[in-house]
């Protein structure tokens, strides 16, 4: 490779990967990292929906009477319908991530807002009568140009991660992972599903069971878990103000 093309490649990767990298993970330019609001909290669930993970995981929301965001593969919806109207139908959020789990930094912006975003959009729509506005990207991988291409979408991406898909999540407890990070507007980010690349097949059965604890720990600080969008929208709920502090139980 010549000097030239390779000066070329670097800048390349620079301007389409590097620079979207810098200003959306640590300045939050046109991406969402968290709420600010009261004592609101937000789970979210990457890669799903997962035949076996995704109704012992949504068992375990209906009994603790919580609402959470789910960012779904529309390959996946394709697949399992009846799970994703589960999913509406039990009032949580659903957001798109990608058709498939690929990532944005090797694709166009065109191809990822109409091969993946908009036709995810399109299946879920589909499904569950309702078009999703939410988009979080594979690994909260961008390219600069979706920065452009998909600012019809609230991008959101995560201020707490679960770390909970590998290998490592055996070493440090789900509970302590989150709770050692946890403030007022974190979303928190978690996989209901294990064949992801990278991913161990069983890491949602543990995230599963160790949830449980963490759902009564964070109420018991008196936080209210919520789903992205009322984190992100709505008006301040005073049953989740400051001024209540810590229940101590
Ligand atoms: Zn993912």
């Amino acid at each position: 490779m010549s000097m030239v093309m390779l000066n070329l490649l670097l800048m390349f990767v620079f301007i389409y990967m590097i620079i979207p990298y810098v200003i959306t993970r640590i300045w939050g330019f046109g991406v969402t990292l968290r709420g600010r609001r009261g004592r609101q909290i937000a789970f979210t669930f990457d890669d799903g929906p997962d035949p076996l993970h995704t109704p012992k995981l949504l068992d375990l929301l209906k009994k603790k009477r919580i609402k959470v965001t789910f960012f779904v593969l529309g390959s996946k919806a394709e697949r399992y319908p009846e799970l994703m109207k589960r999913i509406h139908m039990e009032g949580h959020q659903i957001g798109i991530h990608n058709y498939s789990h690929l990532p944005n930094w090797l694709m166009s912006p065109r191809h990822i807002r109409n091969k993946h975003v908009h036709r995810s959009a399109d299946i879920i729509e589909r499904i569950t009568g309702e078009r999703p506005s939410f988009y979080r990207p594979p690994w909260g991988i961008l390219n600069i140009g979706d920065l452009f291409a998909l600012r019809k979408y609230r991008i959101v991406l995560w201020s707490i991660m679960g770390w909970d898909w590998g290998k490592g999540s055996k070493n440090i407890p789900l509970k302590e992972r989150i709770l050692d990070q946890l403030e007022p507007g974190s979303i928190i980010l978690l996989h209901d599903s294990g064949d992801t690349w990278g991913a161990e097949p069983d890491a949602p059965s543990r995230m599963i069971a160790s949830l449980e604890e963490v759902i009564d720990t964070v109420h018991i600080q008196g936080y209210e878990c919520v789903r992205a969008d009322e984190l992100l929208h709505k008006p301040h709920d005073s049953r989740s103000d400051l001024s209540k502090g810590f229940r101590v139980g």
